[in-house]
């Protein structure tokens, strides 16, 4: 009989991957949307900011009920916060059977058969074998329109304030060959829209033979794939923008213009302090030259408030980088203490000073991604169609700039047609088939 295998993501865009592929590891499960009659419940973890890894704590303690009800019940952590704290997430939480880190999931199965004879289960390894080698096939990919593909994990450039050099390992790229083979399979499953992932896919390097391919030839040649009709690609670290990428950003059709390149602070001072190895100068004189080559650009960051020893004087830096840029989209946190990294030594700014400055810092990006938005109207544009809306004969799909648009009328899933801007609503907009 079939089991019932529920999995809950936190964090980004790499985990929802990993999701998938965890999903299509377990042979003999099907995924499910709620714990309730689970036979398996994997929380696929982030460990980046110090409340991401309480929240799992809490939810594990909720999912007491449901084991005692049914001793059968398997409970596993998976993802960043299982790869930092290992054992101690089954000392803290006994509930829990499986504790399986980001570059191990592929043993999955047997780590299921041990727990299936009443063992603990903990595998936290960086194995020498790739797991994606192991998952070659996606067999239960049921594709919608769009899809994620990894291309780059880990991180080699240690931020002082950042975990993911610890618990996703160096970096790795995966050789050009199975890149562009799972993007044919995703591609003859029905998707028109990839994205590439990697915490910083920019680096991107991949074997090819002899030759090592880079992000922006990478990127070339998927365009080649007929009925592939956008590419997207995500996190980038601005040292790592090269000139081949940025050409690509005028001149590859298929190249989306969205692009997420996060500075977190906008003040030199800081900047060396994060180990960012760039000034505020040359990341504004980066953005020139990316939007020289595609003037419609629409750039995305990531900020961290309050990290060690910020001043208002260096905050207010960033202030004026964000009015410099003007971004049509953002993310914004509150330094986390991550330990173990560098900056958790360091003095920390007062949480309510902090937290003010965080509501400064998004009111104004809230200010700019609302103009950014609004100032689709009147325009007309391609939508990539992804699933029926709320109202009856409504479908909703996504801009090239990655803004929401929703249409009434005769569209299909998977169809990209032309729509006019008719309306910019509180977080989509709306419009009108051409
Ligand atoms: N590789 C990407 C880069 O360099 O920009 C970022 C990857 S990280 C998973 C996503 C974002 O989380 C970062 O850009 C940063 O803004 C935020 N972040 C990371 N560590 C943090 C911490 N200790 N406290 C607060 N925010 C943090
Ligand atoms: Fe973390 Fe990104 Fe810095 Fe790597 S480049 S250490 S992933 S913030």
């Amino acid at each position: 009989m079939t089991k019932k295998l529920y999995i809950k993501t936190y964090g980004c865009q790499m985990n929802v991957y990993d999701s998938e592929r965890m999903a299509e590891a377990l042979d003999g499960y099907e995924q499910v949307n709620s714990p309730d009659g689970a036979d398996m419940i994997l929380l696929n973890t982030c460990h980046i900011r110090e409340k991401a890894a309480e929240k799992i704590y809490s939810e594990l303690g909720r999912y007491r009920g449901l084991k005692e009800a049914n001793p059968d019940l398997k409970i596993g952590v998976a993802g960043c916060v299982a790869q930092a704290e290992g054992e101690e997430v089954m000392r803290r939480q006994p509930l829990v059977d499986i504790v399986v880190g980001p570059q191990s999931y592929h043993r999955l199965p047997e780590l299921e058969a041990k727990a299936a004879r009443g063992e603990k289960a903990l595998d936290t390894d960086f194995p020498e074998e790739d797991k994606f080698e192991k998952l070659k096939t996606r067999p239960k990919a049921q594709r919608g329109p769009t899809a994620f593909l990894t291309v780059q994990e880990g991180c080699d450039k240690f931020c002082a304030f950042c975990v993911v050099p610890y618990t996703r390992g160096a970096e790795v790229s995966r050789p050009v060959a199975r890149v562009l083979a799972e993007a044919e399979d995703l591609v003859s499953r029905g998707v028109r829209e990839i994205t590439l992932l990697g915490q910083n896919v920019n680096a991107y390097h991949g074997a090819d033979g002899g030759e090592t391919w880079g992000l922006a030839r990478l990127i070339r040649r998927l365009a080649e794939i007929d009925e592939l009709k956008r590419i997207r690609f995500t996190t980038s670290h601005p040292n790592d923008m090269e000139d081949d990428l940025i050409t690509a950003h005028g001149d590859c059709e298929k190249l989306m213009p969205y692009l997420h390149l996060p500075v977190q602070s906008g003040s030199d001072r800081i900047l060396k302090r994060m180990a960012r190895k760039h000034t505020a100068a040359e990341y504004i004189r980066l953005i020139e030259r990316i939007r020289e080559a595609r003037p419609d650009l629409l750039l995305s960051g990531d900020f961290i408030v309050g990290f060690p020893e910020e001043t208002e004087e260096d905050f207010q830096a960033t202030m004026a980088l964000i009015e410099a840029v003007n971004y049509g989209q953002a993310y914004s946190f509150k330094y986390s203490s991550r330990p173990g990294t560098p900056a958790a030594e360091r003095a920390e700014v007062d949480p309510e000073v902090a937290a003010d400055r965080l509501q400064r810092l998004q009111a104004l990006l809230t200010r700019q991604q609302k103009a950014a938005q609004d100032a689709m109207v009147g325009r007309e544009i391609d939508v990539l169609f992804e699933k029926p809306g709320r109202l009856p004969g409504q479908m909703v799909g996504k801009s090239g700039y990655l803004h929401a648009v929703h249409v009434t009328g005769e569209v299909a899933v998977g169809q990209i047609s032309r729509v006019r801007i008719t309306e910019s609503g509180p977080n989509s907009l709306g419009g009108t088939l051409l």
